[in-house]
Parts: structure tokens; sequence; C-alpha cells
């Protein structure tokens, strides 16, 4: 057997963003500008993610949570309010929600999409349900066609949260270019980043005129130099700094989730089925970014994940977990809510690894990992 370099400077990692050249020479030509706050940059990405979109009013703050926060004060949300999502996500999904003095109330996912389950959503709306926040988790699209169709009969808004979908479709149709807002994040970690930043996609101006003043201290410009305040606004303005970094991933986007998909189906055709784990939902309908890779382990190992993490790192090989069921957080259960509520999330949530998937990997590093999993599955079964 070949020796493995196990210095940490051989570890795979779960994820780690391409950056080219040109885009570091861009973010140096901002820093030597004398504006490096929000200006040109930010405009000219606003311009470009709004033609992606369809045509449609997109506007950039400081993070993916900034923007779910502040759609949810766009339409009026806040104490007494309810809103439904899935607790298998970031928190920042239900921490937007009690951010803004509403509830979360969650609804269990799907075992075969790990989404929200679309059947269960009308079971879970009360009068006081006013949105629906579904997660594309790994950024395999929630069936929008569905979900807008029980949106629409009950007069709820939806507020995507796209963190981790751009670049996915849904029925051939990019996931930003239609629907009610929608919400993507540019963190480090996602398939498009600027750092850290996020953008709201509106549905026409006068939304976006109100995101901007709640997104800049609530200031409005008054002809003639002035200014005036009519409510609170956040302090969520993006930099031409990280707009410069999202302009240049802009250029490479495409390029990267069509590396994503094919490293995703070298681990569908690579993997060894008789290892028992269960391989995340090869795409449907939908055109998902392979924005993650995450098999189930078996049921017998699942106890032993954290064994079998720190395994695989010996083997060189960084896993994550996307995400233990969030409900079981014991802020969620200081609420109310307990294990056995959301059993599909619990399972999904105790037995989800992510495995390394991002563009800059190569072929013979996924054959690198399916073995190292085939290894240590073995070596664990054994103890
Ligand atoms: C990353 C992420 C967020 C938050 O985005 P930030 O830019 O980190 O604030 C929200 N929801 C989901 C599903 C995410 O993956």
């Amino acid at each position: 057997m070949k020796s493995i370099d196990l210095s940490p400077a051989a570890l795979l990692p779960f994820t780690r963003p391409s950056i080219d050249e040109r885009t570091i020479a861009e973010v140096a030509e901002v820093l030597r500008s004398g504006w490096i706050t929000t200006g040109p940059k930010c405009q000219a990405l606003e311009a470009a993610l709004s033609r992606r979109c369809g045509g449609r009013p997109v506007r950039l703050v400081n993070s993916g949570t900034a923007s779910l926060e502040l759609a949810l004060r766009l339409c009026g949300i806040g104490p007494g309010d309810q809103v439904i999502t899935t607790p298998l996500s970031w928190v920042a999904t239900a921490n937007v929600v009690l951010a803004v003095g509403a509830t979360p109330v969650f609804v269990d996912a799907d075992a075969k999409t790990r989404n929200i389950d679309l059947d269960r959503i009308e079971t879970a709306i009360t009068p006081r349900t006013r949105a629906l926040i579904p997660v594309d988790l790994a950024g395999l699209p929630v069936d929008r066609t569905r979900l807008n169709e029980i949106a629409a009969a009950h007069g709820l808004r939806v507020i995507e949260d796209a963190a981790q979908s751009f670049g996915s479709q849904w029925g051939g149709r990019v996931i930003g270019s239609f629907g009610d807002l929608v919400s993507f994040s540019f963190h480090a970690n996602k398939n498009l980043t600027s750092g850290e930043g996020g953008c709201l996609v509106m549905n026409d101006d006068d939304e976006a005129r109100r995101f901007e003043l709640l997104r800049l201290q609530g200031v409005q410009r008054l002809p003639g130099g002035g200014m005036d305040v009519a409510a609170w606004g956040a302090k969520a303005n993006m930099t031409d700094i990280a707009a410069a970094i999202g302009l240049g991933q802009l250029r490479s986007i495409d390029d990267f989730n069509a590396r994503r998909r094919r490293l995703a189906q070298r681990y569908f055709e690579r993997w060894d089925r008789t290892l028992g784990f269960e391989l995340p939902p090869e795409d449907a309908q939908g055109h998902g970014n392979w924005h993650m890779f995450q098999p189930l382990l078996p049921r017998d190992l699942a106890p032993a994940r954290g064994d079998f993490i720190a395994a695989m790192k010996n083997h060189g090989i960084g896993v994550g977990v996307h995400y233990p069921a969030m409900h079981l957080f014991s802020m969620f259960r200081a609420m109310g809510y307990a294990r056995g509520d959301f059993p599909v999330a619990e399972d999904i949530g105790a037995r989800t690894v992510t495995l390394p998937l991002f563009p800059a990997m190569t072929d013979a590093d996924v054959d690198r990992v399916c073995d190292a999993v085939g290894a240590v599955a073995a070596s664990l079964r054994r103890a």
C-alpha cells in the first residue's frame, strides 16, 4: 500500500473556495482605489445577479442571514406570527425568525429529498402562519411547483432560503428567476462566494426600495443633500472588496457547478454499494448544483459517526456534518420541541456526513475518498 502523507497540508478538506489570480488582482485594485465600502463593484454585482435572475431586482447584503432576516421584515413578519420551515438546515434559517420576534414552526423532512416534506406543510398551517421558508439542502431544489401552489392556496409569503442552491434549477428555470422572495448566501463555503455576503431577489422596484432602507439604517437621501429616517434599518450593506470577489466568482460559477456535477457523478460511479450507505438523491426533476455530497451512514455505523470522522481524518480526508436536526438544540428544546417530533429529520441528522466536493478536486481525489470510506467502514465493523 502507498504511504499517505498525514501532515495537515495533505488534508483534503470537505470544501475549499476557488479564487483565481485575476480576482485577487481585482480585489487589490479596489483596495488601491480609495473606495472600499459599498460602491461601483456592488452595483455591478447587483446588475449581474439580476441578469441571471431573469431581470428581477436583486439587492446585496453582508450575509445570507441578513438577507433572510430583512426579507421577513420586508414582509412585515414579527411578534405573534408563525413561519414554517425545516429542522434540517443551518440554524440561521430559524434564528432569523426568532430575530424578528416570530415563531419558527418546523415540519419534518422528506426521507427521499431530505428537504421539507411538502405533504406535511398544510397540517402545520394555522391562522397565525405568515410565510414558508423552504431550504434547498445541498443545493437540491425543493419542488417549487407544489410549494408555490400551497403558498398561494393559503395566502402565504415564500422566502426561499436558496443559500446553498445558486445555479440550481427547477423545471428548467434557474432558482431566483421566479417565485416570491429568494435569498442567496455568498459565505466562503457556498458555491459562489464573496468571503461573506448574500442577496435577496425581489418582485418589484417598490420592494427593492424598501429593502434598501432596511439594509442601511433606514436612511433616505433627500434632494438638496438632506436626509430622513422614517423607520429603523439594519447595518447590512456589502463592501466593494467582497463584491469584487463575487464578480470574479460569477465568471466561473457555471464551470464550478459543472465540475461539481461531474465529481458527484464520479462518486455515484465509484461508490461501493455493498457498504450499506444511503447515497444522496440523484436529481429527479430538479437540476442541483451539488453544493455538498452527503451519504447517510449505515444504521450500524451511525452511533460511531465521531469515530468515522476521526478515522477519515487519519486518512487525510475532511468530513463535515450538515446538519444535526436543529429542533434538538437546547434553545428549541426550551421552546418545547423534543426528540421524536420529526423522526425523518432526526434520522438523517444523526447519520449524515459531508464528503469532500469542490471545483478544484480531481477525479483521483474522489477515488481516494471512496477507498478510504471502504477501509474505515471495514475497520469500524471489526472494532
Ligand atoms: C449558509 C446558509 C445560511 C446563512 O448564510 P450566511 O451567509 O452564512 O449568513 C442560511 N441558510 C442556509 C441553508 C445556509 O446554508
